[in-house]
């Protein structure tokens, strides 16, 4: 899709066309937000003390856990805010640069 903005310092608050939109619940199935990211979050198993502060604490539900017990992440949907490394009290997790951690896996397989 492309906009034709040509005059637009003129434009009035109406005259601004709309952006993307989410229109209703439970687009997070369609919508693979971790495509923004350019750090991610690894996370360290043997470090994990299974506190949940990460759980807690991410913004888009991506650490994941599954009966008290954290799981991993969510990697289609993490958007690499840091915010789960930040609150990890056991250093945990790290965060790393995408196109590291992209490059490292294309080198395991
Ligand atoms: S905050 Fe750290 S220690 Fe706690 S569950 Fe998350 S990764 Fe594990
Ligand atoms: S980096 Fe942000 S979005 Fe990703 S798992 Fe951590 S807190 Fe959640």
């Amino acid at each position: 899709m492309s906009w034709d903005i040509s005059g637009y310092e003129k434009w009035t608050w109406d005259e601004i066309p709309l952006g993307a939109m989410t229109l209703e619940g439970g687009t997070g199935v369609e919508h693979k937000t971790g495509d923004w990211r350019v750090k991610r979050p690894v996370w360290d198993k043997e470090k994990c003390k299974n506190c949940l502060f990460c759980w807690v604490y991410c913004p888009d539900n991506c650490c994941e856990a599954k009966d008290e017990t954290m799981v991993g992440i969510d990697y289609e949907h993490c958007k690499g805010c840091g915010v789960c490394a930040q609150v990890c009290p056991f250093d945990a997790i790290h965060m790393m640069g995408e196109k590291d951690a992209r490059a490292e896996e294309e080198g395991e397989h």
